[in-house]
């Protein structure tokens, strides 16, 4: 069998930990096999991060910018324990964090569904994706303790030395206070990453906040969505046969509860941070959602949507077998070359991801399994095989579909 080939290289960010050994195998046993990988390679493990000053973080973002589609390893968020652990010269940044803030891109997470891991929702049939806007709000807000008795206002100043006061609340007691933010800027590209997302995808989209309470923070993202819609989306959906409609999300999480999935529901910050820690759960598993990384004009950066299972590797290191679920990080790489594939008109390509998706899927199915599956699922007798050996298991069931 001749390998298929690529025009455009990926961009390749390698990672750190248990995910960085399971980045390896998938290469080795379920790409290079069947795919002439044309990849600009990019290590983005701790040791290399600090050896670079982060700027090698910095240059697969610039070079996912340049070509368009990335696929990424789950990496290491330093922090004090880290610092020492690896000798690093500073507390970097998170990596997600810097190449969102260069892509300037919406986060969509969405579950992989398999027979024999039901959703603790029975009416789920279809995977639920979660668009979370990745700025503002309680993220980046100030706030205040207050003592006691007081007056507290916002005050906006315009470039002219002009004021705008708004009374918070006249405190008799003491109390708190919060100060949130957001840009209009940023709410635009939010939007147009939703809809070109759920264009690309063919799925409904959703999008809820708190409108009726919030008469002009929440109202403004609506009305956001709305504009942007009306103007730039409407004929594109009509086009795909989906639809965008907003709605209260008191009315979302009740819809959603009742609904069969397979639509996008787009949050605000707080709520997405809340919701898709809800879906993830209520699907099953955390080794089972993808994440990808959607900027406004088009760029893709693939993803697991979980760490590098920190536990699983210091076993490994000691020697011992670990049963580390590589779905989430095979999907990265199938979202990726399916990608490439589309915006290169390589067919066999996407093909291909579809058919290893396929495999990896059918190998569950029959009951071949990693550990943490093999706690929640329905099949009986599952067969617990070690992190090399579901993957090679997979590999065997591609091959069977050749
Ligand atoms: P984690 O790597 O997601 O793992 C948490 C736990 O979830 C694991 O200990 C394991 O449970 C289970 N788990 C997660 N993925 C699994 C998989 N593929 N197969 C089997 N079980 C899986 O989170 P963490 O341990 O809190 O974080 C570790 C490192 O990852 C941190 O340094 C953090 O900064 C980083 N991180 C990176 C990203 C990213 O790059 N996108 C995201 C999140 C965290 P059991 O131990 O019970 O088996
Ligand atoms: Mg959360």
């Amino acid at each position: 069998m001749s390998k298929i080939q690529m025009k455009t290289p990926l961009v390749e960010m390698d990672g750190d930990e248990m995910t960085r050994i399971l980045w390896q195998i998938i290469k080795d046993e379920l790409i290079e096999p069947f795919v002439d990988l044309k990849s600009e390679y990019y290590d983005l493990g701790l040791k290399h991060r600090d050896e670079t000053d982060d700027q090698v973080t910095i240059d697969s973002a610039n070079a996912t910018k340049r070509l368009g589609v990335a696929v990424k390893c789950a990496t290491i968020t330093p922090n004090a324990a880290r610092v020492e652990e690896y000798k690093l010269k500073e507390m970097w940044k998170s990596p997600n964090g810097t190449i969102r803030a260069i892509l300037d891109g919406t986060v969509f997470r969405a579950p992989i569904i398999v027979n024999g891991i039901e959703p603790n929702v029975k009416t789920w049939k279809k995977p639920i994706t979660i668009a979370r806007h990745a700025y503002g709000d309680v993220y980046k807000a100030s706030e205040m303790k207050i003592p006691g008795p007081g007056k507290c206002e916002i005050v906006y100043t315009a470039p002219d030395g002009t004021e705008t006061r708004e009374l918070i609340h006249d405190f008799k007691s003491a109390g708190i206070v919060q100060g949130q933010h957001n840009l209009i800027p940023s709410i635009e590209s939010f939007a147009r990453s939703c809809f070109n997302y759920a264009i690309d995808t063919r799925q409904d989209l959703w999008f809820s906040s708190k409108d009726t309470i919030s008469k002009k923070y929440d109202h403004t993202f609506k009305d956001v969505f709305q504009e942007i819609y009306e103007k730039e989306y409407e004929d594109a959906f009509k086009k795909a046969g989906i639809e965008y409609f907003y709605t209260l999300i008191d009315d979302a999480v009740a819809r959603v509860i009742k609904s069969k999935g397979g639509y996008i529901w787009a949050c605000k910050n707080y709520d997405g941070d809340v919701m898709s820690d809800m879906i993830a759960t209520a699907f099953g598993s955390l080794a089972m959602m993808t994440s990808v990384l959607v900027s406004p004009d088009g760029i893709y950066e693939y993803e697991a949507a979980h760490g590098t299972v920190q536990r699983h590797y210091y076993k490994h290191l000691k020697g011992e077998e670990t049963s580390t679920n590589s779905i989430a990080t095979i999907f990265a790489w199938t979202g990726a070359l399916a990608k490439r594939g589309e915006l290169d008109k390589i067919p066999e390509l996407t093909s291909f991801a579809k058919k290893l998706e396929k495999a990896s899927i059918k190998t569950i199915e029959s009951g071949e399994m990693t550990k943490d599956l093999a706690l929640i699922t329905s099949i009986k007798d599952p067969i617990v095989l070690n992190s090399e050996g579901f993957i090679k298991v997979i590999r065997r069931n591609l091959e069977s579909m050749y």
